[in-house]
């Protein structure tokens, strides 16, 4: 490990810009003294090895930040699973490889806590790896993220790059998706209650039992976090970023409902997947490095709620798959 990589009169590369995480990083760094390179879908496909390799030539980021990925809750997950590996395997090998073609300075990969065995240890801590079966619903997107630290490591190891992985908790904030069939917990319960509250509707339905644990990190805090281990970690071992608090889905309900201002009954549906039962992370890593989590949930659940009410009107109601071309 080392400190103190300097951002300022760097070229950085936030891939994934119009997501949830890239936006928040790209909100970060605007106070920063660095050039901020972003690139559409439209006019570069990460799918595409050839592409990415020219992309990065021409623009010469020193900085990437692996933001882009296929993200979804448990049920696009689940129905999708070969779009979920082959898009992310091919997002992650495209841009490390090249990467490390046009010698860029340093590169964070974002994992997921959901590469962890599913029993593993609670909290979870980055020794868990590899250390148990996964979570069948989520098994598609963990085997590729899992493959995107192993990249980071190789390529420290056997080429020197100074590439490193963060795995963040269940995230929330400003930019989620808050379509009800690829959407996260959060986001969904937030907009069901939403909904309920301006139907007048006395119930809303919550999938699975209400009994798993779940923790939860506003984007904000995430994207600080990363700029703080662009600056300050430099080691091959993935670091988890978390608050290192986790809440049953039932009493987040509950709490959501009581910044909604909406008074009704919440239904059970155990018809659907409960997924993992406990997901909270051992954030001591990152807490001796020197970063520590500022947004409390219920804080973070007003702000983003506003957020939602202010944009509802424009978000978008489904994400289309991507068919891969024969
Ligand atoms: P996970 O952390 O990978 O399991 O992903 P999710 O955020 O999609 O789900 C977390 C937990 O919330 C699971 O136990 C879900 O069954 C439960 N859950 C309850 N209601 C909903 C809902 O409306 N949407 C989603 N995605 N999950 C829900």
């Amino acid at each position: 490990m080392s400190g103190g990589f300097d951002l300022g009169g760097r070229r950085v590369w936030v891939a994934g810009h119009r997501g949830m995480v890239g936006a928040a990083v790209c909100r970060r760094l605007a106070g920063e003294d660095c050039t901020l390179l972003t690139v559409g879908r439209e006019r570069l496909d990460l799918r595409d090895q050839r592409a990415v390799l020219d992309w990065m030539r021409d623009q010469r980021p020193d900085v990437v930040v692996l933001a882009a990925a296929r993200v979804g809750g448990i049920h696009a997950n689940d129905s999708q699973p070969a779009v979920f590996l082959y898009e992310n395997l091919m997002i992650e090998a495209n841009i490390i490889e090249a990467a490390r073609q046009t010698a860029v300075e340093r590169l964070l990969f974002l994992g997921s806590s959901c590469i962890y065995p599913r029993l593993a240890e609670q909290p979870i801590r980055e020794s868990s790896l590899l250390t148990g079966p996964l979570e069948p619903t989520n098994q598609w997107y963990a085997v590729a993220k899992i493959a995107g630290i192993k990249l980071c490591q190789a390529y420290r190891r056997q080429y020197g790059c100074r590439f490193i992985s963060a795995m963040p908790a269940n995230l929330y904030g400003p930019g989620d998706n808050f379509d009800l069939t690829t959407s996260h917990v959060l986001p969904a319960l937030m907009r069901k209650i939403h909904e309920a509250a301006e139907r007048g509707a006395e119930t809303v339905e919550v999938w699975g039992t209400g009994r798993p644990r779940r923790e939860f990190l506003h984007v904000d805090d995430l994207a600080d976090a990363l700029l703080f281990l662009l600056r300050h970690y430099d080691g091959e071992e993935p670091v988890n970023v978390g608050t290192g608090e986790d809440i049953a889905i039932a009493d987040l309900a509950r709490t959501l409902a009581d910044v909604v201002g909406w008074s009704g009954r919440i239904v059970y549906d155990p018809g659907k997947p409960d997924g993992t039962p406990r997901k909270v992370m051992d954030v001591s890593r990152l807490a001796d490095l020197g970063w520590t989590a500022r947004i409390g949930l219920t804080e973070g659940l007003a702000s983003t709620y506003a957020w939602f009410r202010s944009n509802s009107g424009t978000l978008r109601q489904s994400r289309p798959v991507v068919v891969p071309a024969a």
